[in-house]
This record gives C-alpha cells, sequence and structure tokens, in this order.
C-alpha cells in the first residue's frame, strides 16, 4: 500500500514526534551543568545555528541557546536583501533535514499542498524556504533571542564571554563553546570595489542592502556582476518599471556553467578537509575564477524585457556626478545612469566585523600556513585556518587559550571544510560534523566528572536473588 503521506502539518509534526520517539531522541542530557553557563552560545539562527542547533540536541546537549539580531522571521537573506522568484537549489535537496524525512522541504510542503502540486513544483519559492525555516524552528523548539546582536568576544581558559546587545540593553553570556552560525558575510560584508566608496551613496547601493525599488521607476539602472545576485536585481528594477537596466559584466563571457554542481557528492563533503592546503585552495580557487552562472529562470525574468541590456567585457573606470546623474566611464565607452546595484557578492574582511576584532587579532589565517603560488593578496588567504571541528586556531599556541572555543560555522569555513557551512546540499554533514566535535570535547574536558560517575555508578542489574551459589563440584 502506498501511504499518501501526512495531510496536514499536525499530521506531519505527529510523524516527526514518532520518528524521534522510535529513535529515542533526544537522548538525556549528559554533560554537567555549570551555573549560569551555556554549553554552547550559537551566533545567527538562520539556517545554518538552527540546524546545529538541533544536530546538538540529538546528542543530548540542550543548554544551548541562539542570539540573532534580526527580528523572528527575518533571519538570512530570504525575506530581506535576496530578490530571487525560487531558490537556485533543487527542491529535492534535503537540506537542514538531519537524516528526518518528516523534517524535509518536501516533507513539510506535500503536507500542506500535496503531492500533485509537489510534483508540479519547478523550484522552491524564496519566501516558502523562509517559512519552512521558520516551521524547521518551532518543531526543533532551540531557545532563540532575536534582536540580540554580539557585540564582543573575550574568554579565559575556561570559556567565551560573549557580549551583546539586545532589548534589554547591554549584558554579556558565559559559554564554554561559541557557534558563528552568522551567514554569507561572517566574517566580513559585501564586497564593495575601492572606488566606489569615494562615489556620493546617493546614487548607489550595495546588493546587500535595503533598495528602494519604486523610487528607481522611470529611470536607468545599471547593475554590476555577473552572477545570480546581478541577475535578480536587475529583473526586481525591470519588474518594477525601471526605464531602462544594463548588466554589466566585467568578465569577456557570462558565466555558463555552475562547477559547484559537480562537487556535492558525499566523498567530497566528507572528505574535502582531510585533502592537502594545495588541493583545498585549488578547488575554490577553480569555483572562484570560473564563477557560479545565475540560474536560466532568473536569466529569463531580465531578458523577457525589451529594456534590459547585458554588456560583456564592460569593466568600470570611474563614475562622477553630473547634472543630478552619474556619467560611467566603462570600457565600453560613456555612459549615463541615475542609479548603480553592486552585485558584487561578499568578502572575508574582518575589518568590517569589529565584533570580532579579538578573533581577528589572534587567529590562524591560511596566509599563515598556505597560500597558492601568485595569489598573494588574494581574499582566500584571510579565511581562518580552521581545525577538524571549525574551531578557530590560535597565531601563537597558548596566547588566547578561549580561542579554540570558537567555531567559525559560516562561510568563511569553506576553505578548509568545503561546502558544509551555508549553502543547503552540505549544510546537515557540516553540523553532523560540528556537533559530534563538539560533544567529543565538552567530554574530554568533563573527564574528571565522568570518571568518577562511572566509579560511583551503583546501580545494581542484578539484585543478588536470582540466582543461588553452588556448594562446590
Ligand atoms: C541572495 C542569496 C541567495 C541564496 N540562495 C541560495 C540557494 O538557492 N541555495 C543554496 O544552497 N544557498 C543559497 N544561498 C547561500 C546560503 O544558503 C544562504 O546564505 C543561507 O542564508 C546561509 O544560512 P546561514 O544560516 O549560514 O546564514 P544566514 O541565513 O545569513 O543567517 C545568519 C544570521 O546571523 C545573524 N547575525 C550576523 N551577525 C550577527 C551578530 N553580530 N549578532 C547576532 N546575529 C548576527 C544574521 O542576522 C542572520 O540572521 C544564498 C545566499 C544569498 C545571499
Amino acid at each position: 500500500m502506498i501511504d499518501p503521506g501526512p495531510r496536514s502539518l499536525e499530521e506531519l509534526e505527529a510523524r516527526l514526534a514518532r520518528d524521534l520517539d522510535l529513535l529515542t531522541l533526544p537522548p538525556a542530557e549528559w554533560v554537567p551543568p555549570r551555573a549560569g553557563v551555556l554549553d554552547v552560545a550559537i551566533v545567527g539562527a538562520g539556517m545554518a545555528g538552527l540546524t546545529a542547533a538541533f544536530a546538538l540536541r540529538k546528542l543530548g546537549i540542550a543548554n544551548v541557546r541562539l542570539f540573532d539580531r534580526a527580528p523572528a522571521g527575518r533571519e538570512g537573506p530570504w525575506g530581506t536583501f535576496a530578490r530571487m522568484e525560487t531558490l537556485r537549489s533543487p527542491k529535492t535537496l534535503t537540506g537542514p533535514a538531519l537524516g528526518f524525512a518528516n523534517l524535509t522541504f518536501r516533507a513539510w510542503y506535500e503536507a500542506q499542498f500535496g503531492t500533485v502540486a509537489w510534483e508540479a513544483l519547478f523550484r522552491i519559492p524564496r519566501l516558502q524556504w523562509l517559512d519552512y525555516l521558520t516551521w524547521y524552528r518551532r518543531v526543533t523548539s532551540p531557545t532563540v533571542e532575536n534582536d540580540t546582536a554580539l557585540t564582543g568576544l573575550s574568554g579565559d581558559a575556561e570559556g567565551v564571554t560573549l557580549s551583546l546587545d539586545g532589548p534589554e540593553g547591554t549584558g554579556s553570556v558565559r559559554a564554554r563553546r561559541v557557534i558563528l552560525a552568522n551567514g554569507r558575510d561572517g566574517l566580513g560584508g559585501p564586497f564593495i570595489p575601492p572606488f566606489w566608496r569615494d562615489v556620493d551613496k546617493r546614487f548607489w547601493a550595495h546588493a546587500h542592502e535595503p533598495i528602494d525599488f519604486a523610487a528607481l521607476k522611470g529611470k536607468t539602472v545599471a547593475v554590476l556582476g555577473a552572477g545570480a545576485g546581478a541577475v535578480d536585481n536587475a529583473a526586481e528594477a525591470l519588474e518594477t518599471g525601471a526605464a531602462k537596466v544594463y548588466m554589466l559584466v566585467r568578465r569577456k563571457e557570462l558565466p555558463r556553467v555552475n562547477k559547484s554542481l559537480a562537487a556535492g557528492n558525499a566523498g567530497l563533503l566528507l572528505g574535502f578537509n582531510d585533502l592537502s592546503d594545495e588541493r583545498r585552495w585549488a578547488q575554490n580557487q577553480y569555483i572562484a575564477d570560473t564563477a557560479v552562472p545565475a540560474p536560466h529562470n532568473s536569466m529569463l525574468r531580465c531578458s523577457r524585457h525589451a529594456n534590459f541590456s547585458l554588456l560583456t567585457g564592460c569593466a568600470i573606470e570611474g563614475a562622477r556626478p553630473e547634472g543630478g546623474r552619474l556619467a560611467l566611464d566603462t570600457t565600453r565607452g560613456p555612459a549615463m545612469v541615475d542609479f548603480v546595484i553592486l552585485a558584487t557578492g561578499f568578502t572575508v574582511d574582518w575589518a568590517r566585523r569589529p565584533e570580532l576584532a579579538e578573533l581577528a587579532r589572534h587567529a590562524l589565517l591560511w596566509r599563515d600556513r598556505y597560500v597558492a603560488p601568485g595569489r598573494e593578496g588574494n581574499e582566500f588567504a584571510e579565511h581562518p585556518y580552521l581545525g577538524r571541528d571549525f574551531q578557530f586556531q590560535e597565531r601563537t599556541p597558548g596566547e588566547v587559550p578561549w580561542l579554540p572555543r570558537v567555531h567559525a560555522f559560516n562561510y568563511a569555513a569553506v576553505l578548509s571544510h568545503g561546502r558544509v557551512t551555508g549553502d543547503i546540499p552540505g549544510i546537515s554533514v557540516g553540523a553532523e560534523r560540528l556537533a559530534a566535535g563538539i560533544a567529543g570535547a565538552l567530554f574530554a574536558e568533563d573527564y574528571d566528572h565522568h570518571w568518577q560517575r562511572l566509579q560511583t555508578f551503583e546501580t545494581p542489574e542484578l539484585l543478588g536473588d536470582e540466582w543461588t551459589e553452588a556448594e562446590g563440584f
């Protein structure tokens, strides 16, 4: 008999509860409590933070709290600056489900809209993904403090102190371990080509910022970039009535092949961090150099507008205000526009994260260990050189003993661990590795407690009345 599947979220949640029950999950907590100290503090309650919290819960680590500076339901890019109609990821990816069929996007979708709608669905609509993550948060029920920003990190050999700024003002929290699940720009920010910083901000925005598209109605807009962000922002401008939208691409050709699709098998997800430094750098460099194209459907969203123009081999060499507009000097000639959107992506740039200044000062970076020949000054050199459990490592061992208690579960782990910390395909693999590493570390730290518990454990299995001692042969 074919199981028609749950027909409502209530039914789905009952199935999920039974799955957990059958697996005796979550297990009893085993980490000895320390008054006023969290076992784990997670900065960021987006997909990565929520998945990490549930992976820890699966291992019986529940003295965990998440902090996110965004209001509840506004975490991550989905309902803020992301402007695509659908996710790029195939709808069948199981993402943060951590092996639970009834925790997948598909289960959530089918329970509400049925299997026919699922079959008909092309890709996951952006805001539906946010709804799914909101449901994921509800059913996995971590403790989250929203509107609460991390403003600093310090610590000692026993733990880390997080300085926080929340609705009740500023304060601090102690934790034995800290997970930075703070996103694509977690150790940096939007990449802004240097000369743009001197151009009057009235004329430009980064795609990562809020943009008043209604104000661009009837205007000429240039979008800089070759990837999904450029296409999505161009489409948004076109759909809200921009008179003309140019997409200006510095490369001679638009990238067409998404190389990272060939880098998603289990071997790679599990084995990447054991590769040599040379191979780890080379693989990331190759994907960065070949660049990831915009999805097919996103490109069509632009090119169906007659007032959309794409120019390749078009680098911007200068920009200056002229008569209330912006004059651009480009390698393909001069152009007058009203507004420019920089879809230039993100960069690892520690100076943009004052809350991580102490980490920045003392963390071992790739440039301390390995830089590919001829790539000096490359952004990858600034990535942290992480340990097996995503932990930061000290540049000078012993100098900052709390530093290895902080784990980078954000994009900047990509050079050390591959794509297991931000993108949907590998997030469960990353979260399981992170949680297992933290569980092992907490156990090792509390060894004396566990050793003593073993020795003082006196609950008998045999009461002595189950047999009679023989008197001899
Ligand atoms: C526009 C866009 C589209 C994407 N589309 C896809 C896709 O289709 N498929 C795919 O696999 N991946 C996609 N990604 C990549 C990735 O899946 C997303 O970036 C995803 O949001 C990563 O989840 P995260 O939890 O790591 O980060 P986020 O969702 O960004 O969550 C990080 C959280 O940390 C919080 N935070 C940051 N700093 C602090 C601080 N100091 N104090 C407190 N909180 C803080 C933020 O408020 C945020 O809520 C996309 C990324 C972007 C930017």
